[in-house]
C-alpha cells in the first residue's frame, strides 16, 4: 500500500488537520447543497422535492479485501454503491456524508487515495460531500457512506409496487462483478502458495472492472424519463437478480416467471464461469454486486422498452399463487429460490 511513496503517519496531521486535509478538494456543484463540510452539520434545500435517504456501511474483511482492492477504487465503489440505492428509487443522488473509522495501520497518503476514489465518484455523478466524521479503529478499515437525493413525490419507485402482468426488465447485464471477484480470489491463493508467481489477470478488464469499479446506473431514470416510462417498482442489484426478485415479489404481494434465455450476460462472464465450472445463470442470479437496477414496467410501456440496447426484458409479474418461477433454456418450469450473496457463499 504506496510503500514507495513514503509515510506519514495519521497522528502527525491530528483529527482536525486530516479532516481539512482530506476534504480541500472537494467543490460544491448542486444548488441544492446550502452548508457542506465544515459546520456541525450540513443543511440541504431540496425545495419542493421530497429528499431520499439511505446509507451503507462496508468493513474490511467483510465487504473489501485491501489485498486486490486499490484504496482509489474502495473509495470510488463505496460512493457508488450507496448512489446505487438512491438510483433505485427513480431519483437523482445529490449529497454525500462519509464517516471513516481507521487504525494507524493507514497513513495519510493511504487515506488521501481513498479519498481521491471518493473525489472521482462525486466529480462523475455531479454529488457534494457535505460532511462526514473521522475516528479510529483497532481493527481495520470501516466506511459508512450516507446518501441524499432527491426527487418529485410521483416520481418515486418503490419495492412494493408491482403489479400483475408487469414486464420484468434489467439494466446493462449481471454476473461479471462476481466473475470478476472470483478471479480476484483465485488470483490470491494462488499468489499465496507461491508469492513467485505473477498474477494472471489479462484480457478480463471487464469484469475485473464490474468487481473493482462499478457504476451506479444515474443514468436509467433519466432514460426512463425520457422513454416515458415509470416503472411501477424497482431495486437494484446488490445482491443478486433472485434475491432482488424476491424483495420485489414478496412486498408487492404478486409472483414472476423469469426466463433464463433472456438474462443478459457479458461473454466474458459466460465464458469465465465455464472455465471455472460455474452455471453463469447461477452467477447472474446469485453473484450480486452488479449494481444494474430491476425493475417492472406496465405491459403497455412494452414498444418503449423493447429492444433498448441498454434495457432487457426477462420475464414477467405473476400472480402470488404462481409463486416465483425460472423457465429454464430447456422449457421447463423450476421453483426460484431466493438465495442471495450468503448462501452462494455458503454453498
Ligand atoms: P463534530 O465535532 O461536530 O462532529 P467534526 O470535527 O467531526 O465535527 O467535523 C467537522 C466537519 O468536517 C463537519 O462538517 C463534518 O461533517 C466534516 N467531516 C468530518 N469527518 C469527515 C470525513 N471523513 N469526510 C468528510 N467530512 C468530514
Ligand atoms: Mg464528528
Amino acid at each position: 500500500m504506496l510503500e514507495n511513496k513514503g509515510r506519514t503517519e495519521l497522528s502527525s496531521l491530528g483529527e482536525f488537520g486530516l479532516i481539512k486535509h482530506l476534504t480541500q478538494h472537494f467543490e460544491i456543484v448542486n444548488e441544492s447543497t446550502i452548508k457542506g463540510v465544515g459546520d456541525d452539520a450540513a443543511v440541504i434545500d431540496h425545495k419542493d422535492m421530497v429528499t431520499l435517504v439511505s446509507t451503507d456501511m462496508l468493513v474490511e474483511g467483510v465487504h473489501f479485501d485491501l489485498s486486490y482492492m486499490p484504496m482509489k477504487h474502495l473509495g470510488y465503489k463505496v460512493v457508488t454503491v450507496n448512489l446505487s440505492d438512491i438510483c433505485a428509487m427513480n431519483a437523482m443522488p445529490k449529497q454525500i456524508t462519509v464517516a471513516i473509522a481507521m487504525s494507524s495501520r493507514f497513513s495519510v497518503e493511504a487515506i488521501e487515495e481513498l479519498y481521491s476514489g471518493i473525489l472521482a465518484a462525486c466529480t462523475n455523478y455531479k454529488v457534494d460531500l457535505v460532511g462526514g466524521d473521522t475516528t479510529t479503529s483497532h481493527s481495520g478499515l470501516i466506511i459508512s457512506v450516507t446518501s441524499i437525493g432527491e426527487a418529485k413525490k410521483e416520481d418515486v419507485v418503490y419495492r412494493n409496487t408491482a403489479q400483475e402482468k408487469d414486464l420484468i426488465c434489467v439494466s446493462g447485464d449481471l454476473g461479471g462483478a462476481y466473475m470478476g471477484l472470483q478471479l480476484l480470489e483465485r488470483e490470491k491463493s494462488v499468489f499465496k502458495e507461491n508469492p513467485n508467481v505473477q498474477p494472471d489477470l489479462d484480457g478480463n478488464d471487464y469484469i475485473l472492472e464490474r468487481q473493482l469499479k462499478p457504476e451506479a446506473r444515474i443514468d436509467i431514470p433519466i432514460l426512463l424519463k425520457g422513454l416515458g416510462v415509470k416503472p411501477n417498482a424497482m431495486i437494484d442489484v446488490s445482491d443478486g437478480l433472485a434475491s432482488e426478485l424476491f424483495h420485489i415479489c414478496t412486498q408487492s404481494e404478486v409472483g414472476c416467471e423469469l426466463y433464463e434465455d433472456k438474462i443478459p450476460l457479458d461473454p466474458m462472464t459466460y465464458d469465465r464461469a465455464r472455465e471455472f465450472n460455474l452455471d453463469p445463470t447461477v452467477c447472474a442470479l446469485s453473484g450480486g454486486e452488479d449494481y444494474e437496477l430491476l425493475f417492472t414496467v406496465p405491459l403497455s410501456d412494452y414498444e418503449k422498452v423493447n429492444n433498448h440496447p441498454d434495457i432487457t426484458i426477462i420475464g414477467h409479474i405473476t400472480d402470488k399463487n404462481s409463486g416465483m418461477n425460472l423457465i429454464t433454456k430447456n422449457g421447463l418450469s423450476a421453483k426460484l429460490k431466493a438465495q442471495g450473496w450468503d448462501a452462494f457463499a455458503k454453498s
